[in-house]
């Protein structure tokens, strides 16, 4: 694409080995799972875990669907609810971190908080995103992030090899 590249194939990896790595070495006692936000965050979060093990952690691996459960989708007359989540353990007592392809506003974190909180009592919850893109709308704040936009709140396009044939990031 002729799109202004902000990762290509070897800045994707190497930030997933940095987050892999800071979330390696950030050890709490309870055992650790990812959980993937859908779409996207999923494929990240099977790529920490895929490096994770490589550097000798056990790590369960999970997603959830929270696209209904956005607050600003309150207003519509369908209630919103988890579209669906693929947790097969139980979160109790476990150190969960959360991935996402991109962090904005916040809202799809926020929402995912209380999914989770909903379904188990983890001992505590992280977050990592592959992109900050800045324009936050709510208290939340990565804990591990790949890379975060110098020029915030750009719209950008994450292609990644499991759907689109190929690993980079554009601003689109
Ligand atoms: P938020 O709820 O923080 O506003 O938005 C985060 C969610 O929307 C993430 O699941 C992310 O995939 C998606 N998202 C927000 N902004 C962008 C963007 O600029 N590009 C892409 N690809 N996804 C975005
Ligand atoms: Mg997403």
């Amino acid at each position: 694409t002729d799109a202004p590249i902000i990762l290509d194939q070897a800045g994707i990896d190497q930030s997933l080995d940095a987050m892999a790595r800071a979330i390696a070495s950030s050890r709490a006692g309870e055992p650790l799972a990812l959980v993937g936000l859908l779409s996207k965050g999923d494929i990240i979060a099977y790529r920490l875990a895929d490096r994770l093990r490589t550097l000798g952690l056990e790590v369960l691996c999970g997603d959830i669907d929270i696209s209904l459960y956005r607050d600003d989708i309150y207003t519509l007359e369908a209630r919103p609810s988890l579209r669906s989540s693929n947790l097969p353990f139980s979160t109790d007592g476990m150190r969960l971190v959360l991935v996402d392809d991109v962090l904005y506003t916040g809202r799809t974190v926020r929402a995912a908080l209380n999914a989770i909180f909903d379904y188990g009592r983890p001992a505590r919850v992280e977050l990592a995103c592959l992109i900050d893109r800045g324009g936050r709308e709510v208290p939340i704040q990565p804990d591990y992030v790949g890379h975060t936009l110098s020029e915030p709140e750009q719209k950008i396009k994450v292609h990644l090899c499991e759907s689109e044939g190929f690993d980079a990031v554009t601003i689109g």
